[in-house]
């Protein structure tokens, strides 16, 4: 390619991290770390998200809020996609052999995936492959996926609880019309950003909108996981509210699979 000299330096560095981001998807460098899903009351594991890290070549892992947009600009995300749920169903599903868990696993999914027909048939592939059961598999997205095409999302979500396979809203409450998506789509989960759960506290202001975000998901029958839980205060709180899921630090950081078996076998 050819670089002009007018082009800015950010541009350039964009360019440049594109075609590593190529180069890194052929070489198998997108990785997959497991953050777990703990049941609030018990405390026991009930699940894990799958979540992208970039190894590059020093060893050191790249953010996916740095690479991700890049790969949903420039079409990679349905690859790396795929290569994630493929890695989710079937560290998940060797998982449950082992412990005999109702051990669930949590993809994140973007727009193009949505709105790629051929996206169904790849995780049924996937399942049927890795004999990971519909029913423990979550597909996460955004009230950004939901807005971006919204007819494709609605096909997608339709098929996909067809399948059994359960779905949830990420990142609840930092977009526009919130409310009208849980009435429109067929979710089964809300996760509560974790830029919420951050200002639960003993004076906290949030704590109230907190508490009323949980109970209208429980009106609407939905199972609610809340993000970021970092404190105790946080998870005594979430508990009180009824809230079903944590997941966050204090639980436990995303880790790559063979340690996170580890913290399995410790449990
Ligand atoms: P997300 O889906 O909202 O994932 C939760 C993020 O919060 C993760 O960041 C996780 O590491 C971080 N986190 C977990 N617990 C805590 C905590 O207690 N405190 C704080 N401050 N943060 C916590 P991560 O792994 O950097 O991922 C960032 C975002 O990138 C994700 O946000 C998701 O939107 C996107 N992403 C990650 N993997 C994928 C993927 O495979 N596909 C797609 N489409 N997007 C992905
Ligand atoms: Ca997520
Ligand atoms: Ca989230
Ligand atoms: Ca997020």
């Amino acid at each position: 390619r050819l670089f002009m000299p007018e082009m800015d330096k950010e541009a350039r560095e964009r360019q440049s991290l594109d075609s590593e981001l190529h180069s890194a998807v052929t070489e198998g460098l997108i990785k997959v770390f497991y953050q777990p899903l703990m049941d609030a009351k018990s405390g026991r594991l009930v699940g894990a998200e799958a979540l992208a890290r970039w190894q590059s070549h020093s060893g050191r892992y790249i953010s996916p809020d740095k690479f991700i947009p890049l790969a949903e600009e420039n079409g990679l995300i349905k690859q790396i996609g795929k290569s994630i749920l493929l890695s989710a169903c079937k560290d998940a599903a060797f998982w449950r052999s082992n412990y005999g868990a109702e051990f669930r696993v949590a993809v994140n999914i973007s727009a193009l995936q949505c709105s790629d027909m051929g996206f169904i048939e790849t995780i049924e592939k996937i399942l049927q492959e890795t004999g990971f059961p519909p029913e423990l598999l979550e597909i996460e997205l955004t009230e950004r996926t939901l807005v971006a095409d919204s007819h494709a999302a609605t096909v997608f979500m339709e098929v996909a609880r067809g399948m059994g396979i359960r779905l949830s809203i990420d990142d609840f409450g930092t977009g526009y019309s919130a409310l009208g998506y849980l009435r429109k789509f067929p979710f089964t989960t809300l996760k509560i950003d974790k830029s919420f759960t951050s200002e639960i506290s003993d004076k906290g202001k949030g704590n109230a909108l907190i508490s009323s975000i949980i109970q209208m998901a429980h009106a609407l029958d939905l199972e609610v996981i809340a993000e970021g839980v970092e404190n105790e205060f946080q998870r005594e709180f979430l508990i009180d509210c009824g809230c079903e899921i944590l997941q966050g630090y204090l639980l436990g950081h995303p880790v790559p699979a063979d340690q996170f078996l580890l913290n399995i076998e410790l449990l």
